[in-house]
Protein backbone atom coordinates (compact mmCIF):
# COMPACT_ATOMS: atom_id res chain seq x y z
CA UNK A 1 0.00 0.00 0.00
CA UNK A 2 1.04 3.14 -0.88
CA UNK A 3 1.50 6.06 1.38
CA UNK A 4 -2.05 8.12 1.66
CA UNK A 5 -3.09 11.56 2.62
CA UNK A 6 -6.53 11.87 3.83
CA UNK A 7 -8.58 14.96 3.34
CA UNK A 8 -11.39 15.58 5.39
CA UNK A 9 -14.19 17.19 3.99
CA UNK A 10 -15.95 18.41 7.64
CA UNK A 11 -12.80 19.60 8.42
CA UNK A 12 -12.87 22.15 5.66
CA UNK A 13 -15.84 22.72 6.21
CA UNK A 14 -15.28 23.59 9.75
CA UNK A 15 -12.27 25.75 8.99
CA UNK A 16 -13.99 27.85 7.01
CA UNK A 17 -16.72 28.39 9.16
CA UNK A 18 -14.23 30.08 11.54
CA UNK A 19 -12.91 32.15 9.02
CA UNK A 20 -16.93 33.55 9.18
CA UNK A 21 -16.87 33.53 13.18
CA UNK A 22 -13.51 35.81 12.24
CA UNK A 23 -14.36 38.07 9.86
CA UNK A 24 -17.69 39.36 7.75
CA UNK A 25 -15.72 40.29 4.90
CA UNK A 26 -15.98 38.47 1.38
CA UNK A 27 -13.56 35.44 1.04
CA UNK A 28 -11.09 34.57 -1.63
CA UNK A 29 -10.08 30.91 -0.75
CA UNK A 30 -6.80 30.72 -1.46
CA UNK A 31 -6.17 27.06 -2.95
CA UNK A 32 -2.44 27.65 -5.26
CA UNK A 33 0.01 25.16 -5.25
CA UNK A 34 -2.80 22.71 -5.78
CA UNK A 35 -4.35 23.72 -2.56
CA UNK A 36 -1.82 23.87 -0.52
CA UNK A 37 -0.58 19.90 -1.53
CA UNK A 38 -4.54 18.77 -0.59
CA UNK A 39 -5.45 18.50 -3.94
CA UNK A 40 -7.55 21.09 -5.69
CA UNK A 41 -10.47 18.80 -6.70
CA UNK A 42 -10.54 17.19 -3.19
CA UNK A 43 -11.44 20.43 -1.84
CA UNK A 44 -13.42 22.61 -4.10
CA UNK A 45 -16.47 21.64 -2.61
CA UNK A 46 -16.56 21.74 0.52
CA UNK A 47 -15.34 25.40 0.11
CA UNK A 48 -17.78 26.39 -2.41
CA UNK A 49 -19.45 28.87 0.31
CA UNK A 50 -15.98 30.92 -0.40
CA UNK A 51 -16.65 34.05 -2.84
CA UNK A 52 -13.68 33.48 -4.88
CA UNK A 53 -11.22 30.95 -5.19
CA UNK A 54 -7.51 32.11 -5.74
CA UNK A 55 -5.04 30.00 -8.03
CA UNK A 56 -1.16 31.12 -8.14
CA UNK A 57 -0.74 30.71 -11.98
CA UNK A 58 -2.61 30.29 -15.04
CA UNK A 59 -2.22 26.38 -15.16
CA UNK A 60 -3.70 25.70 -12.13
CA UNK A 61 -6.44 28.49 -13.15
CA UNK A 62 -7.49 26.13 -16.00
CA UNK A 63 -7.82 23.53 -14.12
CA UNK A 64 -9.72 24.93 -11.34
CA UNK A 65 -11.98 26.39 -14.15
CA UNK A 66 -12.51 22.44 -15.47
CA UNK A 67 -14.37 21.74 -12.41
CA UNK A 68 -15.62 24.75 -11.30
CA UNK A 69 -17.33 28.29 -12.25
CA UNK A 70 -16.65 30.55 -9.31
CA UNK A 71 -15.05 33.52 -9.79
CA UNK A 72 -11.03 32.58 -9.96
CA UNK A 73 -8.17 35.24 -9.21
CA UNK A 74 -4.68 34.46 -10.11
CA UNK A 75 -2.29 35.92 -8.12
CA UNK A 76 0.72 35.37 -9.84
CA UNK A 77 1.50 34.41 -13.20
CA UNK A 78 1.09 37.15 -15.99
CA UNK A 79 4.43 37.85 -17.55
CA UNK A 80 3.47 38.39 -21.28
CA UNK A 81 1.12 39.94 -23.31
CA UNK A 82 -0.79 36.98 -24.94
CA UNK A 83 -1.18 36.22 -20.84
CA UNK A 84 -4.46 38.13 -21.71
CA UNK A 85 -6.06 36.06 -24.23
CA UNK A 86 -5.96 33.29 -21.67
CA UNK A 87 -7.25 35.43 -19.07
CA UNK A 88 -9.85 37.07 -20.85
CA UNK A 89 -11.30 33.57 -22.38
CA UNK A 90 -11.80 32.02 -19.35
CA UNK A 91 -13.11 35.22 -16.91
CA UNK A 92 -10.35 35.01 -15.11
CA UNK A 93 -9.10 37.98 -12.61
CA UNK A 94 -5.65 38.52 -12.35
CA UNK A 95 -3.41 40.72 -9.67
CA UNK A 96 -1.43 43.41 -11.77
CA UNK A 97 1.58 44.04 -9.68
CA UNK A 98 4.18 46.08 -12.33
CA UNK A 99 4.48 48.69 -14.47
CA UNK A 100 4.87 46.29 -17.77
CA UNK A 101 1.92 44.71 -17.07
CA UNK A 102 0.12 48.06 -16.90
CA UNK A 103 1.30 48.80 -20.58
CA UNK A 104 -0.32 45.64 -21.93
CA UNK A 105 -3.21 46.55 -20.55
CA UNK A 106 -3.26 49.99 -21.43
CA UNK A 107 -3.11 48.71 -25.18
CA UNK A 108 -5.68 45.97 -24.84
CA UNK A 109 -9.42 46.38 -26.50
CA UNK A 110 -10.36 42.96 -24.09
CA UNK A 111 -12.85 43.37 -21.04
CA UNK A 112 -9.99 42.14 -18.21
CA UNK A 113 -10.86 41.77 -14.57
CA UNK A 114 -7.74 43.37 -12.75
CA UNK A 115 -6.67 43.08 -9.09
CA UNK A 116 -4.50 45.89 -8.94
CA UNK A 117 -1.27 45.40 -6.15
CA UNK A 118 0.44 47.83 -4.38
CA UNK A 119 3.72 47.06 -2.63
CA UNK A 120 3.38 48.39 1.09
CA UNK A 121 6.86 47.01 1.48
CA UNK A 122 7.19 43.76 1.47
CA UNK A 123 8.95 44.29 -1.51
CA UNK A 124 8.18 41.57 -3.82
CA UNK A 125 5.51 42.36 -5.72
CA UNK A 126 3.51 45.29 -6.51
CA UNK A 127 3.46 48.90 -7.59
CA UNK A 128 5.32 51.14 -6.16
CA UNK A 129 3.42 53.79 -4.58
CA UNK A 130 4.56 56.49 -7.22
CA UNK A 131 3.03 54.04 -9.99
CA UNK A 132 0.56 53.06 -8.30
CA UNK A 133 -0.22 57.14 -8.31
CA UNK A 134 0.78 57.81 -12.13
CA UNK A 135 -1.45 54.53 -13.21
CA UNK A 136 -4.52 54.32 -11.39
CA UNK A 137 -6.70 57.42 -13.49
CA UNK A 138 -5.41 56.32 -16.54
CA UNK A 139 -6.70 52.45 -15.66
CA UNK A 140 -9.71 53.90 -14.71
CA UNK A 141 -10.19 55.30 -17.30
CA UNK A 142 -9.99 52.10 -19.71
CA UNK A 143 -13.73 51.26 -20.35
CA UNK A 144 -12.86 47.68 -21.06
CA UNK A 145 -10.81 47.42 -17.51
CA UNK A 146 -12.33 46.85 -14.56
CA UNK A 147 -10.63 47.47 -11.28
CA UNK A 148 -12.01 44.56 -8.96
CA UNK A 149 -10.18 45.78 -6.08
CA UNK A 150 -6.37 47.53 -4.81
CA UNK A 151 -4.74 44.49 -2.91
CA UNK A 152 -1.68 44.35 -0.87
CA UNK A 153 0.23 41.79 0.63
CA UNK A 154 1.67 41.30 3.93
CA UNK A 155 5.06 39.81 5.38
CA UNK A 156 5.19 39.15 8.76
CA UNK A 157 1.61 38.68 9.82
CA UNK A 158 2.65 35.55 11.83
CA UNK A 159 4.60 37.49 14.57
CA UNK A 160 4.50 41.29 14.29
CA UNK A 161 1.23 42.88 14.40
CA UNK A 162 3.23 46.26 14.51
CA UNK A 163 4.66 45.71 10.97
CA UNK A 164 0.62 44.71 9.88
CA UNK A 165 -0.59 48.31 10.80
CA UNK A 166 2.01 49.86 9.13
CA UNK A 167 1.23 48.06 5.81
CA UNK A 168 -2.50 48.28 6.51
CA UNK A 169 -2.06 52.00 6.88
CA UNK A 170 -0.03 52.85 3.85
CA UNK A 171 -2.47 50.84 1.74
CA UNK A 172 -5.41 52.95 3.37
CA UNK A 173 -3.64 56.11 2.80
CA UNK A 174 -2.31 55.73 -1.01
CA UNK A 175 -6.00 54.73 -1.38
CA UNK A 176 -7.54 57.25 0.26
CA UNK A 177 -8.93 58.66 -2.88
CA UNK A 178 -10.87 55.76 -4.35
CA UNK A 179 -12.77 54.31 -1.29
CA UNK A 180 -14.93 53.31 -4.08
CA UNK A 181 -12.46 50.63 -4.97
CA UNK A 182 -12.95 47.32 -2.76
CA UNK A 183 -9.74 46.37 -0.73
CA UNK A 184 -7.96 43.46 0.52
CA UNK A 185 -4.82 42.85 2.61
CA UNK A 186 -5.34 40.07 5.46
CA UNK A 187 -4.16 36.91 5.06
CA UNK A 188 -4.68 33.86 7.74
CA UNK A 189 -2.14 35.36 10.34
CA UNK A 190 -4.05 38.57 10.14
CA UNK A 191 -7.42 37.34 9.46
CA UNK A 192 -7.16 35.54 12.82
CA UNK A 193 -5.45 38.68 15.08
CA UNK A 194 -6.65 41.52 13.19
CA UNK A 195 -10.41 42.77 12.42
CA UNK A 196 -9.24 46.21 10.90
CA UNK A 197 -7.32 44.51 8.62
CA UNK A 198 -10.22 42.67 6.85
CA UNK A 199 -11.65 45.26 5.03
CA UNK A 200 -13.54 44.42 1.83
CA UNK A 201 -11.90 40.67 1.07
CA UNK A 202 -10.21 38.19 3.40
CA UNK A 203 -7.57 36.01 1.64
CA UNK A 204 -7.07 33.01 3.84
CA UNK A 205 -5.05 30.17 3.10
CA UNK A 206 -3.01 28.13 5.56
CA UNK A 207 -5.74 27.81 8.25
CA UNK A 208 -8.50 26.70 5.91
CA UNK A 209 -6.23 23.52 5.64
CA UNK A 210 -6.69 23.56 9.57
CA UNK A 211 -2.93 24.40 10.01
CA UNK A 212 -2.40 27.42 11.91
CA UNK A 213 0.00 30.63 10.32
CA UNK A 214 1.63 30.69 13.89
CA UNK A 215 4.28 28.58 14.77
CA UNK A 216 1.66 26.59 16.88
CA UNK A 217 -1.32 24.65 16.51
CA UNK A 218 -4.38 26.25 16.85
CA UNK A 219 -7.26 24.74 18.74
CA UNK A 220 -10.27 26.22 16.38
CA UNK A 221 -8.58 24.54 13.45
CA UNK A 222 -9.15 21.20 12.27
CA UNK A 223 -6.45 19.36 10.20
CA UNK A 224 -7.79 18.63 6.67
CA UNK A 225 -4.79 16.65 5.63
CA UNK A 226 -3.87 13.00 7.51
CA UNK A 227 -0.83 11.62 6.34
CA UNK A 228 -0.90 7.66 6.62
CA UNK A 229 1.66 5.41 5.83
CA UNK A 230 2.44 1.71 7.07
CA UNK A 231 4.43 -0.42 9.70
CA UNK A 232 6.05 -3.02 7.08
CA UNK A 233 8.62 -4.48 9.83
CA UNK A 234 9.30 -4.85 13.19
CA UNK A 235 12.50 -5.90 15.14
CA UNK A 236 14.44 -5.85 18.28
CA UNK A 237 18.07 -3.49 18.28
CA UNK A 238 20.26 -4.06 20.89
CA UNK A 239 21.66 -1.45 23.15
CA UNK A 240 24.73 0.74 21.19
CA UNK A 241 23.43 -0.43 17.88
CA UNK A 242 23.28 2.50 14.97
CA UNK A 243 21.00 3.25 12.53
CA UNK A 244 20.44 3.68 9.18
CA UNK A 245 22.18 5.98 6.39
CA UNK A 246 25.32 7.88 7.94
CA UNK A 247 24.57 5.80 11.37
CA UNK A 248 23.89 9.10 13.02
CA UNK A 249 21.73 7.69 15.62
CA UNK A 250 22.75 5.20 18.25
CA UNK A 251 20.11 3.31 20.55
CA UNK A 252 21.38 3.90 24.46
CA UNK A 253 19.06 0.97 25.25
CA UNK A 254 17.73 -2.54 23.55
CA UNK A 255 14.91 -0.87 21.35
CA UNK A 256 11.79 -2.09 20.03
CA UNK A 257 11.71 -0.51 16.04
CA UNK A 258 9.15 -0.22 13.46
CA UNK A 259 9.79 0.32 10.07
CA UNK A 260 7.80 2.66 7.92
CA UNK A 261 7.19 2.49 4.40
CA UNK A 262 7.23 6.55 4.12
CA UNK A 263 10.78 8.85 3.06
CA UNK A 264 11.65 11.91 1.51
CA UNK A 265 10.40 10.55 -1.92
CA UNK A 266 6.59 10.58 -0.75
CA UNK A 267 7.42 14.24 0.97
CA UNK A 268 7.81 13.60 4.28
CA UNK A 269 10.97 15.80 5.43
CA UNK A 270 14.70 14.67 5.04
CA UNK A 271 15.60 17.40 7.41
CA UNK A 272 13.34 15.62 10.41
CA UNK A 273 15.13 15.14 13.12
CA UNK A 274 15.65 11.99 15.41
CA UNK A 275 13.00 12.38 18.17
CA UNK A 276 10.10 13.93 15.81
CA UNK A 277 6.98 11.72 16.93
CA UNK A 278 5.62 9.61 14.50
CA UNK A 279 1.86 7.97 15.73
CA UNK A 280 1.44 4.57 15.84
CA UNK A 281 -1.48 3.10 17.15
CA UNK A 282 -2.39 6.06 19.02
CA UNK A 283 1.18 6.36 20.64
CA UNK A 284 3.70 8.56 20.21
CA UNK A 285 6.78 6.92 19.03
CA UNK A 286 9.92 8.77 17.53
CA UNK A 287 11.86 8.65 14.85
CA UNK A 288 15.50 7.11 14.98
CA UNK A 289 18.09 8.11 12.48
CA UNK A 290 17.93 9.99 9.11
CA UNK A 291 14.97 9.95 6.84
CA UNK A 292 15.37 7.47 3.51
CA UNK A 293 13.88 7.31 0.27
CA UNK A 294 11.34 5.54 1.06
CA UNK A 295 11.83 4.52 4.67
CA UNK A 296 11.78 5.44 8.31
CA UNK A 297 12.67 3.74 11.60
CA UNK A 298 10.95 4.41 14.45
CA UNK A 299 11.34 3.49 18.33
CA UNK A 300 8.21 2.21 19.36
CA UNK A 301 9.18 1.61 23.07
CA UNK A 302 6.93 -0.43 24.69
CA UNK A 303 4.02 -0.31 22.57
CA UNK A 304 2.47 -3.01 20.23
CA UNK A 305 2.47 -2.73 16.71
CA UNK A 306 2.61 -5.31 14.10
CA UNK A 307 3.06 -5.44 10.80
CA UNK A 308 0.43 -3.72 9.04
CA UNK A 309 -0.76 -1.38 11.30
CA UNK A 310 -1.09 2.46 10.44
CA UNK A 311 1.48 5.07 10.89
CA UNK A 312 0.33 9.15 11.02
CA UNK A 313 3.26 10.88 10.08
CA UNK A 314 1.00 14.43 10.83
CA UNK A 315 -2.84 15.31 10.82
CA UNK A 316 -5.56 14.16 13.11
CA UNK A 317 -3.47 13.46 16.52
CA UNK A 318 0.25 15.12 15.20
CA UNK A 319 -0.12 18.47 14.09
CA UNK A 320 1.99 19.32 10.61
CA UNK A 321 3.46 22.23 12.84
CA UNK A 322 5.14 20.21 15.26
CA UNK A 323 6.00 17.73 12.71
CA UNK A 324 7.50 21.40 10.80
CA UNK A 325 9.43 22.63 14.04
CA UNK A 326 11.23 19.36 14.14
CA UNK A 327 12.15 19.61 10.60
CA UNK A 328 13.52 22.97 10.58
CA UNK A 329 10.68 24.28 8.42
CA UNK A 330 7.02 25.77 8.14
CA UNK A 331 3.82 23.87 7.66
CA UNK A 332 2.93 25.55 4.60
CA UNK A 333 6.58 23.66 3.05
CA UNK A 334 5.31 19.94 4.52
CA UNK A 335 1.86 19.82 3.07
CA UNK A 336 3.14 21.34 -0.50
CA UNK A 337 5.94 19.05 -0.80
CA UNK A 338 3.45 15.73 -0.94
CA UNK A 339 5.09 13.89 -3.70
CA UNK A 340 2.43 12.69 -6.70
CA UNK A 341 3.17 9.25 -5.68
CA UNK A 342 1.19 9.68 -2.68
CA UNK A 343 -2.19 8.46 -2.76
CA UNK A 344 -5.40 10.90 -1.93
CA UNK A 345 -8.27 9.83 -0.55
CA UNK A 346 -11.60 12.25 0.59
CA UNK A 347 -12.92 11.29 3.90
CA UNK A 348 -15.67 12.90 6.09
C1 LIG B 1 -0.71 32.58 -0.31
C2 LIG B 1 -1.39 33.89 -0.26
C3 LIG B 1 -2.36 34.15 0.70
C4 LIG B 1 -2.74 33.19 1.80
O1 LIG B 1 -1.77 33.21 2.82
P1 LIG B 1 -1.94 32.28 4.13
O2 LIG B 1 -0.82 32.70 5.02
O3 LIG B 1 -1.78 30.87 3.67
O4 LIG B 1 -3.29 32.55 4.67
C5 LIG B 1 -3.01 35.37 0.64
N1 LIG B 1 -2.71 36.29 -0.32
C6 LIG B 1 -1.75 36.05 -1.25
C7 LIG B 1 -1.44 37.10 -2.26
C8 LIG B 1 -1.05 34.86 -1.25
O5 LIG B 1 -0.10 34.65 -2.15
Amino acid sequence: MPVTAYISQSALRHNLAQVKIHSSSKIIAVVKANAYGHNIKYVIDALSVADIFATADITEALTLRAISNKKILILADFYQKSDIDIITKNNFAVVVYNSQQIKWLLHTTKEINVWLKIDTNMHRLGLSIDEFNNYIDKLTQKNNINIDAIISHLHSSDNDEKSVLAQLDLLNKTTINYSKIPKSIANSGAIMTLKQSHLNYIRPGIMLYGVSPFAKADNNLKPVMTLVAKVIATRKIAKGAKIGYGQTYTVDKDTNMAIVNIGYADGYPRSAISGTPVLINNNICQLMGRVSMNLICVDIKNTQVTIGDNATLWGNGLAVEIIAKYSDTIAYDLLTRVSAKVVYKICQ
